[in-house]
C-alpha cells in the first residue's frame, strides 16, 4: 500500500560519500519522522490513490442541525482544509477549496460533488459501522486516479464540538474533518488496526506499526485513528506533511475538481461511469467504546 524506494549501488567514491552523509543525516532526523501509509485501490497489490490535478473543491451541505450550524461546519472544514493546503504550499502546492453547497446534501454518491455532510440522523444509510465517527467515500478509476470523495460525519451517535476553543464536547469537528481530508487526499491510517484486514506497508516499505502500542510520534499524526480527537490534535505531524508532499509533487495541473451542487456550479465535472468506489471508516468511535469498556473492566 505504499511506494518503495529502491536505490542502485555505485562504485563512485563521491557518490558513496554522499550516500554516507545522507545516511548520517537520516539517522539524525527527528524521531517524529517515521512513516505514512497511502490509500490504495485494494488491500493487496492495489494502486496508490491520488487526484490528477492540484485542486479539489469541497461543498459543505447545510447540516440542518440544532447542534452544529452551517457556518460552524463550513468554518471547521475551511480551517481543516487550510491546514493541509498550507502544508502542501511548502512542496507541491495542492489546494483544498471549501464552499457552501446549494443547500442540504442528503447522500454521498458519485455526482460530481465532493460533499461534506454532517448527519444528525440517517448515518450509515449506505452500509457502514454505525459506531464509526466518520466515513470518507472515494471514487476512482482503475489507475487509482480519484475524481470524487464524500465525507460523512456521524452526528447521530456522537456529539461534536464546533467551538474553536475546544469546549466540553467529546469530539472536535475541525480535527475530525482534518483526519477525513487526509483520506480524501489519499492517505490511509498510519498504523495497522488488526481488524482482520491485510497489514498495510508504509512508505518505508515495511509493515505499518500496530496502532495500539505505537510510539508517541505515531500517535501525533492526524492520520492516527485516535480515540481522543480533541482540539489539540488539529495540527499535522511531519509524517502527514511528508505524505501529502510525496503524493502531490510540484507542477500539477491547478484545475479544481468538484462542483457545489449535483447540477453544476463552480468547477463542475461530470460523474464518471467507469468509477469504482471504496470507503474508509474511521473507527475511533469503536476504539473509544473499547477503551471505555477496558477501563471499566480494570476498575
Ligand atoms: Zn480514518
Amino acid at each position: 500500500m505504499a511506494s518503495v524506494w529502491v536505490g542502485r549501488r555505485s562504485r563512485n567514491a563521491a557518490v558513496f560519500v554522499s550516500r554516507c552523509t545522507l545516511f548520517i543525516a537520516v539517522l539524525l532526523l527527528p524521531l517524529e519522522a517515521r512513516a505514512f501509509v497511502r490509500g490504495t485501490t485494494s488491500w493487496t497489490d492495489g494502486k496508490p490513490l491520488s487526484w490528477s490535478s492540484g485542486c479539489v473543491v469541497l461543498a459543505v451541505g447545510d447540516p440542518q442541525s440544532d447542534l452544529v450550524s452551517w457556518d460552524q461546519l463550513t468554518d471547521a472544514a475551511r480551517a481543516a482544509a487550510a491546514t493541509w493546503t498550507e502544508a502542501a504550499a511548502a512542496c507541491g502546492g495542492f489546494q483544498l477549496v471549501v464552499e457552501k453547497a446549494g443547500g442540504p446534501l442528503d447522500a454521498a454518491r458519485g455526482d460530481g460533488v465532493n460533499a461534506v455532510i454532517f448527519r444528525s440522523t440517517g448515518y450509515c444509510q449506505q452500509g457502514c459501522d454505525p459506531l464509526s465517527l466518520a466515513i470518507t467515500w472515494l471514487y476512482y478509476d482503475g489507475d487509482g486516479r480519484m475524481h470524487e470523495a464524500d465525507i460523512e460525519i456521524n452526528g447521530e451517535a456522537y456529539q461534536w464540538d464546533a467551538d474553536i476553543d475546544g469546549g466540553t464536547a467529546l469530539y472536535d469537528l475541525q480535527t475530525g474533518i482534518a483526519h477525513e481530508l487526509g483520506h480524501l487526499l489519499g492517505l490511509a491510517h498510519n498504523c495497522y488496526e488488526e481488524m482482520g484486514l491485510p497489514r498495510p506497508v508504509d512508505d518505508q516499505g515495511v509493515p505499518a506499526v500496530i496502532c495500539d502500542p505505537a510510539a508517541t510520534e505515531v500517535h501525533a499524526s492526524i492520520m492516527y485513528p485516535s480515540d481522543e480527537p480533541s482540539a489539540d490534535r488539529r495540527a499535522l505531524s511531519a509524517d502527514d506533511v511528508r505524505g501529502i508532499c510525496a503524493i502531490y509533487p510540484s507542477g500539477l495541473d491547478p484545475t479544481c475538481q468538484g462542483g457545489l451542487t449535483p447540477d453544476g456550479g463552480c468547477c463542475a465535472i461530470a460523474p464518471r461511469v467507469d468509477s469504482k468506489r471504496t470507503f474508509v471508516e474511521c473507527l475511533a468511535g469503536v476504539l473509544f467504546v473499547l477503551a471505555a469498556l477496558r477501563r471499566r473492566r480494570r476498575s
